[in-house]
């Protein structure tokens, strides 16, 4: 077997496989680990792979040959060249598109190598929290697989990103004060509702369900192929618990141990002014992040009040930076890929393109560096947010003369 059980990333103890939340002995986080001595995987290999999906890289992933996978067609999103942004951001911009998932978002990539690994332990029904991407996959995935779903969502997220799952058929309960308190309150409660309903507790992040960093992996190899295997300079990536960008860092530093890559790129953890526990927490020098009291940006995706310590980890072993944005920098931020990439992203995925500048300014990144951002989710996901910066949609006759009288007055 080529995954072979999980350490914990602070004493270093071992566990077997599918054991879920932290470690028992010290409260450290738990990494899925793999015997590398095993994978054999060459660029001529993957070039010739017809599979575009996240399993592709199927050896890198958790579950056994013989499962069988649940997908819906997640990954092989594309990386644009970001010419028009370069032009006023002062650096080269890559753009890479995870709008373009199944439900619309990354958390499609973590989920469904989480279900498969779900299903190969035994699971006849799924738990979850969310503050809207992780319940749309959820949900998803769980009509794919015919698994009945029960998720919690954040009273305080957009109205669509509640609609979505219950759609797809989950039944979902709006939670007001859903991420309060601690990380450990919320583990509480879903290691209890899981115990109650009898459903694994798939919520997507490595401090509660380690296996749900794994799926997100998978960026980072795209990253790498698109850039005919190299490294970018620098990865800029929303944060919220921080698993993407954890999740990430793992992919490359695990492509540069296979010798498919011969560096690694600066990590750049984004978050809002309005919900910056990870930026706190960084400018502070300290190991771990301490939680915020009420965050409240309009980045529904991003706002929350507590980070994982890995993620603070993983920057600083990349000689990256966390950067705080304005939430009205992100609104701009989306207005702008929008109107001169054609790209339309949720204001949380928009705040990595507005750190640019920052980037840029305080040296971080240099003007000829390849700086690729990570954009996680589709505008579609919360288009209240967009009304903001969008002007009314004039109403007018079905007159020549009316119609071009409004469009000069545009
Ligand atoms: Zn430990």
């Amino acid at each position: 077997m080529v995954h072979i059980g999980l350490r914990c990333t602070k004493c270093k103890a071992t566990y077997p496989k599918g054991t879920l939340y932290l470690c028992p002995k010290c409260q450290g986080i738990l990494d899925v680990e793999y015997n590398y001595d095993k994978i054999v995987l060459s660029r001529k290999a993957l070039e010739q792979s017809l599979d575009r999906t996240v399993w592709r890289y199927r050896d890198l992933l958790p579950c056994s040959k013989e499962a069988k996978e649940v997908s819906l067609g997640e990954g092989g999103t594309p990386l644009h060249k970001a010419s028009r942004l370069t032009a006023i951001l002062g650096t080269n911009v890559m753009l890479k598109d995870e709008s373009r998932n199944p439900t619309g978002s990354f958390k499609d990539r973590a989920i469904s190598v989480a279900v498969s690994w779900a299903i190969e332990q035994g699971a006849k029904r799924l738990v979850s929290a969310s503050s809207g991407n992780a319940a749309a996959s959820v949900a998803a995935y769980s009509a794919k697989a015919g698994l009945d779903c029960y998720l919690l969502f954040d009273s305080k997220s957009p109205p669509t990103k509640h609609l979505q799952p219950t759609v797809y058929g989950a039944k979902g309960l709006s939670v007001k004060n859903l991420f309060t308190g601690t990380p450990q309150d919320l583990s509480e409660l879903l290691y209890t509702l899981s115990n109650r309903l009898d459903a694994y507790n798939i919520f997507c992040w490595a401090l509660i369900n380690p296996y749900t960093l794994e799926g997100n992996k998978t960026i980072a190899y795209e990253i790498c192929e698109a850039l005919n295997w190299s490294a970018p300079d620098a990865v800029v990536v929303p944060v919220g618990g921080g698993d993407n960008l954890v999740a990430e860092w793992k992919g490359f530093k695990e492509m540069l141990g296979m010798g498919l890559i011969d560096k690694l790129p600066k990590m750049v953890g984004v978050q809002s002014t309005k919900a910056d526990p990870l930026v706190k927490a960084w400018k502070s020098g300290s190991e771990t992040v301490a939680p915020i009291e009420t965050p409240s940006s309009i980045a529904s995706g991003i706002n929350v009040p507590y980070t994982g310590d890995h993620t603070l980890k993983a920057i600083r072993e990349s000689k990256g930076a966390a950067v705080a944005v304005d939430d009205e920098e992100i609104l701009l931020a989306e207005k702008e890929i929008a109107s001169l990439e054609g790209v339309w992203v949720e204001p949380s995925s928009a705040s990595a393109v507005a750190a640019v500048p920052k980037l840029v300014e305080s040296g971080i990144v240099s003007k000829d560096d390849v700086v690729v951002c990570v954009l996680t989710g589709s505008g579609l996901k919360d288009t209240d947010a967009a009304r903001k910066f969008t002007p009314t949609v004039q109403k007018v006759n079905r007159d020549l003369e009316e119609i071009m009288r409004a469009f000069k007055r545009m």
